[in-house]
Formats: structure tokens, C-alpha cells, sequence
């Protein structure tokens, strides 16, 4: 199963993703994970990707495109992956339909989790407690968020006109809305 995963920033799709690796066994591919740690690791792409990361803006496609492709291509991906934070925008989305077309492999479902934005504030400023991640400073948070409804939040109604967008209340306990993913994917294997 091919799965996207979509939301705001701290919307718990990082959450959501981790459990659902452990229930479908499939690869969980963060760019956002592939981007910092080919920054801690100090290549060059890593290097040009932090400082991007650090202002809260989306690094360019051409190297998104490269990236994904390339984590696509691993063994342990040719059975389906949970994709999450990819497609970021447009053009994103349209080179991975490519991708995954020429790999006769399209994407099966989109879920997008639904935050209300007072709860994703709180959840960021928790997280930059607990993992002290660079870009969730205050400033950077408000330009992911105008980032993610400029550039991102069309993408969703780019899987709603697919008929392959489901959206998930992603309010309540970690358990609760893992339950409601659950569901929709019983559903769609069902169908
Ligand atoms: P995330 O961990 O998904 O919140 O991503 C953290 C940061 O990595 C984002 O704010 C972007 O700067 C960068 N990033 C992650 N995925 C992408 C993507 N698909 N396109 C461009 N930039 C990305």
C-alpha cells in the first residue's frame, strides 16, 4: 500500500506515520528525517537543505524530486511506503505521480490529518522542548504554517479530485486518531 500522509506542521503525522510502520510494516519516508540527517551527516546537500530548514521555507523541487527518487528506488520501498512530508506542493505532486506512473505504482490513498491551529501551536512548542528541533522557533513556525497553506494545502484538494483523499480528525488522543486511520484503511482494503 502506497499511503501519503498530509497536515500542517504538528498535526502528529510523524506520530501517526511511526505506528502505522509498525502495523503495515512498511518503510515510513520522512524528507523531513532524509533532510536533517543529511545535515547532521554534513554532505553538501544537507548543508544548503539546513539553512532553508532554518527559515522555514521548502527546499527546491529539483532536489525534493532527486531525493525522493533515489529513497523510492531502495528495496524495502518496492512493496509500499507511508510517505510523509512529500508532496509539498504542486509540482511536487505532480512529479511524484510521474515517478510512481513510470513505476507503475500510484499512489493508494492520501490522508490528510486535521489540526485545529491553537493545538498545533502547543504541540510545536512541546516538541521544541522535547527534541529541540532548529526550525521550531516561534518565527519559523508562523512561516511553515503561511508555507503549508500557501504551497501545501492546495495538494490536498489535488488527491480529493483523484478520489483518493481522506480526512482524518486529528483531535483527541495519539490512540484515538491512529483508530480512525485504522478504519479508513480497513475500509479501503474492503472496498
Ligand atoms: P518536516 O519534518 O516534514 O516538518 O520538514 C522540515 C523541513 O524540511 C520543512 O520545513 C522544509 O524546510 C523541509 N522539507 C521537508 N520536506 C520537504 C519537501 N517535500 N519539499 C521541500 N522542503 C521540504
Amino acid at each position: 500500500m502506497r499511503i501519503v500522509l498530509l497536515g500542517a506542521p504538528g498535526s502528529g503525522k510523524g506520530t501517526q506515520a511511526a505506528l502505522l510502520v509498525e502495523e503495515l510494516g512498511l518503510p515510513h519516508i520522512s524528507t523531513g528525517e532524509l533532510l536533517r540527517s543529511a545535515a547532521k551527516a554534513g554532505t553538501e546537500l544537507g548543508i544548503k537543505a539546513k539553512a532553508v530548514i532554518d527559515r522555514g521555507e521548502l527546499v527546491s523541487d529539483d532536489i525534493m524530486r532527486e531525493l525522493i527518487a533515489e529513497r523510492l528506488s531502495q528495496a524495502d520501498a518496492k512493496d509500499g511506503f507511508i510517505l510523509d512530508g512529500y508532496p509539498r506542493n504542486l509540482s511536487q505532486a505532480r512529479a511524484l505521480d510521474k515517478l510512481l506512473s513510470r513505476i507503475e505504482q500510484p499512489v493508494d490513498e492520501a490522508l490528510q490529518i486535521d489540526v485545529d491551529v491553537d493545538r498545533i501551536i502547543t504541540r510545536i512548542a512541546r516538541r521544541a522542548a522535547e527534541e529541540g528541533r532548529s526550525d521550531d522557533t516561534e518565527e519559523v513556525v508562523r512561516n511553515r504554517m503561511n508555507v503549508y497553506s500557501d504551497q501545501t494545502a492546495p495538494v490536498v484538494d489535488y488527491y480529493a479530485q483523484q478520489g483518493l483523499l481522506t480526512r482524518i480528525l486529528g483531535e483527541g488522543s495519539i490512540e484515538e486518531v491512529f483508530q480512525r486511520i485504522r478504519g479508513v484503511l480497513q475500509m479501503r482494503t474492503v472496498s
